[in-house]
């Protein structure tokens, strides 16, 4: 068995202990002489796993005793949709900040049921960086303050979490949720889809403050509605049981590695190898600015973008796999979530060097 070098933005690479450890447990688990999949959600198994995926996520993230935590289906998409929804409560408009594509997406589906304003923009700068604090416009009586910690696509990262007033702080945290500590209680609501960081796709994780609960539009799905879910304890309907495994199974994996400390110092230092490298060259470029790059997902282009097949189809013999941008962008991209060993960067840098010592 060959495992290669997984940059895809996501699905993404897993750690792999734990899918020797899945697999190890998949048609047996715990003695209980079952699979994960075949069990009931209501079993005392299955309550078991969902219980230790949650307190161990509340330990990782120090989640304070005011928060629910969710586990839903839709991925982040259906946030998109579902924090207007349940958050917008007597309020018509809500703030947005746009950085990217995803925030852009937010965007657009939040105008199904508001008017959403865009209180700060980077496009004019083509998305290469995160708009100054200062230069925000945010209106007092939004129902909340959305932006999107981490550009999965554009590579573009908050290093700093945006000061909102009074004003509940709504984030997508898709791609860089758990690759650092996070001060939780400066959030109304936080969401991810699992797909980065977390596990399978298939799961949301929704962190949300109980004083926001209880405000759904009178149309929102049940199984949509946060207060519902988080009365029936996520499990108003049959919740993603495998994926919610999977994910409890990468939480019990990061408090091995140390923890979200010891998780951000490796994170650091396998992104600036990448960073220094392409600093280093004009072969090859980095277009975000320095202070906003995503330690996540690493954005850059070559010189020559002939060489754009070439140097995808190397890395590819070479067991580097998944490292085209995306299709709206181009170039390539490298993502390095949490799951990505040392080894593989290591990997990268040194094919990307010696591509450039072959082509430059
Ligand atoms: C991947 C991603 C999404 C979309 O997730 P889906 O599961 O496809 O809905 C949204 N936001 C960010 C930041 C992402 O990285």
């Amino acid at each position: 068995m060959a495992r290669i070098f997984n940059f895809s933005a996501g699905p993404a690479v897993m750690p792999e202990q734990v899918l020797v450890q899945a697999r190890d447990e998949m048609l047996d688990w715990h003695g209980s002489g079952m699979s994960v999949m075949e069990m009931s959600h209501r079993g005392k198994e299955f309550i078991s796993i969902a219980a230790s995926a949650e307190a161990d996520l509340r330990a990782l993230l120090a989640i304070p005793a005011n928060y629910k935590v969710l586990f839903m289906q839709g991925g982040a998409q259906a946030q998109f949709a579902l924090v207007p929804m349940n958050l917008l409560g007597s309020a018509t408009t809500a703030d947005y900040v746009d950085t990217g594509q995803w925030s852009k997406k937010a965007i657009q589906e939040a105008k199904r049921y508001c008017t959403p304003a865009v209180a700060a923009s980077s496009e004019k700068e083509r998305h290469t960086r995160v708009p100054d604090r200062a230069q925000w416009r945010l209106n007092p009586n939004a129902a909340y303050v959305h932006y999107t910690s981490n550009e999965t696509i554009g590579g573009v990262e908050f290093h700093w979490i945006p000061d909102t007033g009074s004003v509940p702080l709504v984030c997508d945290m898709s791609s860089d949720i758990l690759s650092r500590p996070l001060d939780v209680s400066r959030f109304g609501l936080i969401y991810a889809g699992a797909q980065k960081n977390i596990g399978p796709a298939g799961l949301t994780v929704v962190i949300v403050r109980d004083d926001l609960l209880g405000r759904a539009m009178p149309a929102t799905p049940a199984v949509f509605d946060y207060k519902a879910q988080a009365e029936a304890e996520s499990m108003l309907n049959t919740p993603p049981t495998y994926a919610m495994y999977l994910a409890g199974l990468t939480f019990k994996w990061l408090q091995g590695q140390g923890g979200l400390a010891a998780i951000e110092r490796r994170n650091i230092e396998k992104a600036a190898l990448v960073y220094e490298l392409l600093d280093q060259t004009e072969f090859y470029r980095c277009p975000v600015r320095r202070e906003d790059r995503s330690r996540m997902n690493i954005a850059f282009t070559l010189r020559d973008a002939a060489l754009d097949e070439p140097f995808l189809k190397e890395a590819k013999q070479q067991g580097l796999a998944e490292l085209k941008g995306h299709r709206s962008v181009g170039g390539m991209r490298a993502s390095i979530y949490n799951a990505m060993p040392l080894a593989g960067v290591k990997a990268l840098v040194d094919f990307m060097r010696e591509f450039e010592r072959r082509h430059g």
